[in-house]
């Protein structure tokens, strides 16, 4: 159970952002979390429910997460391959039984951030 660290990263870079920008609070932040990061999204958004009632700033804030499919691509024949659901993801190009490379889906990052 790591989203409790995340969680803090988050806010932290959150604080930055407000200092940088002279803001009072944070209203809403979206994320983007990638379905091959590891990151179980219902835990992170309890954990930063949990800690939006410790800072000041972000008590009001909305968290939008959003779900990143994974994106592979083949390096033999280039074809590119959307995966919604990782447990039944198949590594392998289904013409040429070769491994894929992820492009996407492995992300965690701050997509917008909004204050005043
Ligand atoms: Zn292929």
């Amino acid at each position: 159970m790591h989203e409790g660290g995340i969680a803090q990263s988050i806010v932290e870079i959150l604080a930055e952002v407000k200092e940088q920008n002279e803001l009072s609070c944070i209203t809403s932040v979206t994320l983007k979390v990638g379905k091959m990061s590891g990151v179980m999204i219902y835990a992170l958004e309890f954990a930063l429910e949990a800690i939006k009632c410790e800072e000041e700033f972000i008590k009001n804030t909305k968290f939008n997460i959003i779900s990143v499919d994974v994106k592979a691509k083949c390096s033999l024949c280039g074809r590119e391959y959307q995966f919604a659901d990782t447990d039944e993801m198949n590594l392998l190009c289904p013409d040429c039984q070769m491994p894929l490379s992820i492009i996407n889906g492995k992300e965690l990052e701050i997509v917008d951030v909004e204050g005043k």
